[in-house]
């Protein structure tokens, strides 16, 4: 019986084990994670987990469905290595080190939070959220702390920055950009969270690069910016996510900002896939390879890589879509916003939400929402149809959104 052995216990990994049960593969199935918990939802992390103290772990599924699967799950056990020529992976657990071999080989190892060169993940005072244990920790140390450091304006520094707030912290966030979100989203998105934050209390500083920690007895106490200390209780580090290509580097896989892969998933050895964040692929509409962070982007590639190991072939082209929950303001995004899209402002129909619409040409390329989850959703499906709106209609909510 051939083996595939899923390499992650992420969203990519379990919606891979899902598909392919679903699909009814005639495989074994083996998915090996280095973390100790089963496949988990890692939104919750930086929105409800860290102010709920009983939250459980949000489990993507139950133990349960694996076991009825058959899908054999190793937790808590690393991956160091590939060998093509072998087709057997080196293995370290709490046990040992061991080896497993593949028929087929799946990696869905996501990314790594970057890390901050003067504060390594583990140095006390400094906390990194990508995991459920890091978020467990984070969680912990959270009711001590009155003031807390954010670095990065990104998704998760600001929600974590929106979540302390609630929790009545006084927070600090630092952004080296002179805008919040400036890769992933338009100015008005931005504008409109920096003042939506700043409302709620928070102080952003942009354009301020954190120079240093400041560190007593090993311990970050603060952070030096623009040449001024400033105190923390608790300092986070969200400046970013790194492809986890390691191991696919030193097995001589193709790596260029996440493992190279094709419209199908598969990398260059036809015995081994890619997918998730740790992928760099192909899409029909943009010029240059992608590389995503979403959870639609990790469970749609899973859809494809399954489909083709159960014989039916299909190019990944799915639209990209994404949410992020910062305090009151849950923003919903599909397809890739770019400098040099017309944008075109639209109310909502009810409330005081609104979305922002990108156009190339007459081609809606992007919409982003705040609080208004009926335009997002009609845009979607128009944008998956391949359909645009009229740009004139499109800034009138009166008329409902839909295709010229
Ligand atoms: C705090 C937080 C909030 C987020 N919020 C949102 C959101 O609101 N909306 C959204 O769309 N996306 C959000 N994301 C992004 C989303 O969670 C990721 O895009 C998604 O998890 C990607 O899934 P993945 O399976 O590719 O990778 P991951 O979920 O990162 O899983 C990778 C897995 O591989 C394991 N692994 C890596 N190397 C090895 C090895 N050598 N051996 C064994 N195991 C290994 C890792 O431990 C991990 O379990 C958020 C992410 C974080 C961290």
């Amino acid at each position: 019986m051939t083996r595939l052995v899923i390499v992650g216990g992420g969203h990519a990994a379990a919606q891979l084990a899902a598909s392919l049960a679903e699909k009814r593969f005639s495989g074994q199935v083996v998915l090996v994670s280095d973390e100790a918990q089963i496949p988990y939802h890692r939104p919750p992390l930086s929105k409800t987990l860290i102010k709920d103290p009983e939250a459980p772990l949000p489990e993507l599924r139950g133990a349960a469905f694996y076991e009825q699967a058959g899908i054999e799950l190793r937790l808590g056990t690393r991956v160091l290595s590939i060998d093509r020529a072998r087709k057997a992976l080196r293995l370290s657990s709490p046990e040992g080190e061991s080896e497993l071999a593949y028929e087929h080989l799946v990696l869905a190892t996501g990314a790594k939070a970057r890390e901050l060169p003067q504060a390594p993940i583990g140095t006390p005072g400094v906390h990194y959220l990508r995991t459920y244990a890091q978020a467990q920790a984070l969680r912990d140390a959270l009711p001590q702390a009155r003031r807390v450091v954010v670095l990065g304006g990104g998704f998760i520094g600001l929600e974590i920055a929106a979540t302390a707030r609630q929790l009545g912290k006084e927070v600090v966030v630092f952004e080296a950009m002179p805008r919040l979100l400036a890769r992933a989203v338009s100015p008005a998105i931005s504008d409109f969270l920096l003042e939506t934050h700043r409302q709620a209390g928070i102080d952003i500083r942009l354009g301020t690069m954190v120079d240093g920690l400041d560190m007593a007895q090993g311990r970050a106490i603060g952070v030096i910016a623009g040449g001024e200390p400033v105190p923390a209780d608790l300092i986070i580090a969200g400046i970013g996510a790194t492809p986890d290509v390691e191991l696919a580097r030193d097995a001589g896989l193709d790596c260029d900002n996440g493992i190279v892969v094709d419209a199908t998933m598969a990398t260059g050895d036809p015995a081994i896939s890619a997918i998730g964040d740790c992928t760099s692929f192909p899409h029909p509409a943009w010029p240059q390879p992608l590389r995503l962070e979403s959870v639609q982007n990790a469970n749609d590639q899973a859809k494809t890589l399954a489909a083709r190991l159960c014989g039916e072939p299909q190019p990944y082209t799915a639209v990209p879509w994404f949410w992020s929950d910062q305090g009151e303001a849950r923003l919903q995004i599909t397809g890739l916003w770019r400098p040099g899209h017309e944008s075109v402002l639209r109310p909502a129909s009810r409330g005081n939400g609104f979305s922002v619409l990108h156009f190339d040409g007459v081609q809606l390329r992007a919409i982003e929402s705040v609080n208004s989850p009926v335009d997002q959703m009609a845009a979607r499906r128009l944008m998956q149809a391949g359909q645009s709106p009229d740009k004139a209609m499109a800034a009138d909510p009166a008329h409902p959104l839909k295709a010229a």
